[in-house]
């Protein structure tokens, strides 16, 4: 008798353990922490109203420059799960998150993705802005919901049936941004940016794609990628070039200055959302809206 009471005592208070473990935060909700607003918004999809879910990056805020705050760390410590892009995105954050991946869940939505698939810069460098095709997405959101079911059992079938429906949302996504861009004219699907961020959205719906910077912001563009990238606009005699919410403009103005001098007038055809999301509360607040949001404006720029 006495022994199947402690048994008791010891299987409850291995429960309460297990409870104070995976449910940390006031209201007994999980506590997510990611890293840019499309993984947050893709995480907030799967959970629903099971886990407070707060994004470290908010709008126009460049992924590739962004270093941990006091208060980010934080935020990190607290996290029960930790969501990150991966490839080498966060690439200032790297120390932090691995450090954290040895005492909690931290998940990179790119190791959803298979390696073959990842866009290859160079032996050991990958292009990270995996986002941009609605098909991978739907990889690293699967994968990203597996983990965090894993974490949260209780919760486990209701993000289950949460994903299935953001994963049909993703779809229908994707056929729309493939009808969109077909709109375009063959000989005008040139893509200039301010940024090597659109490379998986090129390969997936059949744009060639151009930026001045390369595959992260970290290297400045030189008087070089400038001259360079105007040649090509003004052979191609593309018609608009966008800037991006979170790099600053004047890569992009001194292509636009460089093309008229040679006589070719280039448009600007609007602020495209590269690294990160729009505010929150608007339309392009959300990873649908964004994608949303950019295609109009590059189809109406390029059309
Ligand atoms: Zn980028």
């Amino acid at each position: 008798m006495k022994s199947s009471f402690c048994n008791l005592f010891v299987v409850s208070l291995f429960m309460l353990l297990l409870a104070c473990e995976t449910k940390k935060t006031q209201g007994g909700k999980l506590k997510i922490v990611t890293t840019t607003g499309m993984i947050a918004d893709g995480v907030k999809n799967i959970v629903g109203n099971h886990a407070e879910v707060i994004s470290l990056m908010g709008a126009g805020v460049d992924p590739h420059l962004y270093k941990a705050t006091q208060g980010d760390i934080q935020k990190l410590t607290e996290a029960d799960i930790i969501v990150y892009n991966g490839l080498h995105l966060e690439g200032k954050m790297a120390d932090v998150l691995h450090k954290l991946a040895k005492k909690k869940t931290v998940i990179a939505v790119a190791d959803g993705i298979a390696s073959s698939k990842f866009r290859k810069l160079s032996a050991t460098t990958m292009d990270p802005h995996i986002w941009f095709s609605a098909v991978l997405w739907k990889d690293a959101m699967t994968f990203t919901a597996t983990k965090i079911a894993a974490k949260d059992t209780l919760n486990a079938k209701e993000y289950r049936s949460n994903t299935e429906k953001y994963l049909k949302a993703l779809d229908e996504l994707n056929l729309w941004v493939h009808a969109e861009i077909s709109q375009i004219p063959q000989n005008q699907k040139i893509m200039i940016t301010a940024h090597d961020a659109f490379g998986y959205f090129g390969d997936e719906y059949g744009i060639h794609v151009r930026g001045l910077q390369g595959i992260s912001t970290v290297t400045e563009f030189g008087l070089k990628d400038i001259t360079d990238l105007v040649s090509y606009i003004v052979a191609k005699k593309v018609k608009a070039v966008f800037v991006e919410s979170s790099v600053p403009t004047r890569s992009i103005d001194a292509v636009v200055v460089g093309c008229k001098a040679k006589g070719h007038e280039v448009k600007i055809g609007g602020t495209l959302y590269a690294d990160a999301m729009g505010a929150d509360g608007t339309p392009e607040g959300t990873y649908i809206g964004m994608v949303k949001s950019n295609v109009a404006k590059i189809v109406h720029g390029l059309k």
